[in-house]
């Protein structure tokens, strides 16, 4: 399947790294061109020589609306067009209700939700011209709920509104939006996360048993193949779609 993906530009925010790291390298595979909004600098810069130079690494750490500015100024001062964006950047910071603050609470959708707004804002004249696609990276957590990270949560619910909202208000310009919903996926936040148990390796291995399909983790890879495909027109008919990508985690029978 040829997915004519090849000098297209497209922004992914958390890009050096994990989930956004993969999608990054599935876009370089294809041809296309990433901006790798990231403040990782060594995963930056190995996915830019990858790629042959052909994509850009851009330091930030996303909060504020003046630096999806930016963001998007050095993208058009360098490819000159953007055919996507992946809203992928965020971090299950355990800002909850006991745990957490008001300001705590503020930050934490700063850290993961305000800046899906910015970078959608800022791309949309870009988008309008190329007809762009838009995905949202969101979590099963925004459906099922976590515990003690109400912020991250919130964030997670509200990218999955917004997905529904910007697929009808950018129908006229034929502006695809579509969410995905990973659960359980092996990225170095899932590491220092598992790392926080006393036996990481046991609690692990609890998890991966209460994944239906192949009782594993999904990989990051995984994840990118679909963010790769509703970015192409091979899914030129899919809009406002919250898609699952998580072995049947979050609704298969648990007692399977
Ligand atoms: P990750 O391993 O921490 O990778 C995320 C990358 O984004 C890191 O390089 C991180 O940099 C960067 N980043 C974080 N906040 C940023 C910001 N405000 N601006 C720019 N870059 C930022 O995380 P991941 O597991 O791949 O998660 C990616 C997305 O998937 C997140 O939206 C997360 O909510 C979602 N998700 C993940 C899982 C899972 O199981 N892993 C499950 C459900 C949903 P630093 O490392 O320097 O912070």
């Amino acid at each position: 399947m040829n997915l004519n993906l090849e000098s297209k530009v497209i922004l992914v925010s958390g890009g050096a790294k994990g989930i956004g790291g993969a999608i990054s390298r599935g876009l370089i595979e294809e041809g296309a061109c990433p901006v790798i909004i990231d403040p990782s600098e060594k995963e930056g810069k190995d996915l830019v020589d990858f790629a042959g130079g052909n994509a850009l690494h851009l330091p930030i750490r996303l909060f504020s609306a003046d630096q999806a500015k930016e963001v998007l100024s050095q993208a058009i001062e360098r490819f000159g067009r953007i055919d996507g964006l992946v809203n992928n950047a965020g971090a299950n910071d355990g800002v909850g209700l006991e745990n957490g603050s008001p300001e705590a609470f503020a930050q934490s959708l700063s850290n993961n939700l305000f800046h899906y707004y910015h970078l959608a804002h800022y791309s949309l004249p870009y988008l309008k011209k190329s007809k762009g696609s838009i995905v949202n990276i969101s979590s099963k957590t925004a459906v099922t709920g976590q515990g003690g990270t109400s912020g991250y949560v919130a964030a997670k619910g509200a990218q999955l509104a917004l997905t529904r909202e910007w697929a009808v208000e950018l129908l006229p310009y034929q502006i695809r939006v579509n969410a995905i919903l990973p659960a359980e996926v092996y990225t170095p936040m899932y590491d220092s996360w598992i790392q926080s148990f006393s036996n990481p390796q046991k609690k692990l291995e609890e998890i991966n048993q209460k994944i239906p399909l192949g009782r594993r983790m999904t990989t990051p890879e995984e994840i990118a193949a679909m963010a790769i495909f509703l970015l192409s027109e091979k899914a030129s008919h899919i809009t406002g779609q919250h898609l699952y990508v998580d072995g049947g985690y979050t609704h298969l029978d648990r007692s399977l």
